[in-house]
């Protein structure tokens, strides 16, 4: 086999099982949960914007975006401000933001193991920063492994979480920024399952992959079909 066939394959591996660890997170909801019942409650947090290197959207594009997250308190620090004692902390990119269902895990992980414990999530995009010149594939998989913490939360028992220094939020965002065309506006509707940006890679076809794989996973798991292992 190529180099260049191992890398393809190591690709699809990859961002079938981010994109199936993404879907599983979406059902942690337990299946007898009244309707109309949110629990986990939304965690208060406070939410640190990180200067994006690639378009330089920061906290000010944010705030302006009127873009909301679904936290039940959240103020946006500066990305080097101190940490209010006690809340949890979330760090995106000033040009990315999580739809509700993508942060659940987040609010299961801070009502299971508190917020001492489940203290620091970031999105991929953040967490890709950590080391900018990794080629594609040995960045997805660095996300790969620190997104591994989701299975304490899938296997329900009592933990503990594993060590991190922040834990890697499995899920896709979305682009904030006032959109001044159909076309930029449409690209808004877009989630971006690694980053606003490096989703774009090799013209976005494995983001479209991402998408789709996750599309179906869901729909399967509605139907009983799937069982989603992360
Ligand atoms: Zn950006």
């Amino acid at each position: 086999m190529t180099a260049v066939a191992t890398t393809e394959t190591a690709l699809e591996t990859l961002v079938d099982r981010m994109a199936r660890r993404e879907v599983a997170a979406h059902f942690l909801i337990p299946a007898d949960q009244p309707p109309g019942v949110i629990r986990p409650p939304a965690p208060p947090m406070t939410v640190h914007i990180l200067t994006c290197p690639v378009c330089g959207a920061d906290g000010t594009t944010f705030a302006a975006s009127g873009v909301t997250l679904p936290f039940a308190e959240w103020r946006i620090a500066g990305a080097h401000q101190p940490t209010e004692p006690g809340l949890p902390t979330m760090t995106v990119l000033g040009c990315e933001w999580f739809a509700p269902r993508a942060v659940l895990p987040v609010a299961i992980a801070i009502e299971r193991f508190g917020p001492a414990a489940a203290s620091r999530f970031r999105s991929r995009g953040v967490a890709l920063l950590d080391s900018p010149d990794l080629p594609f594939e040995a960045g997805l998989a660095q996300l790969d492994r620190q997104e591994s913490w989701l299975g304490t939360l899938l296997a329900g028992g009592p933990g503990p979480l594993p060590e991190a220094p922040a834990y890697t939020v499995p899920a896709a965002t979305r682009l904030v920024g006032p959109a001044q065309s159909w076309a930029a506006y449409r690209d808004t509707l877009t989630a971006r399952f690694a980053g606003p940006h490096t989703s774009d890679i090799d013209g976005g076809r494995w983001n479209d992959a991402y998408l789709e794989i996750r599309r179906i996973t869901a729909a399967q798991t509605l139907q009983g079909y799937a069982t989603c292992p992360a």
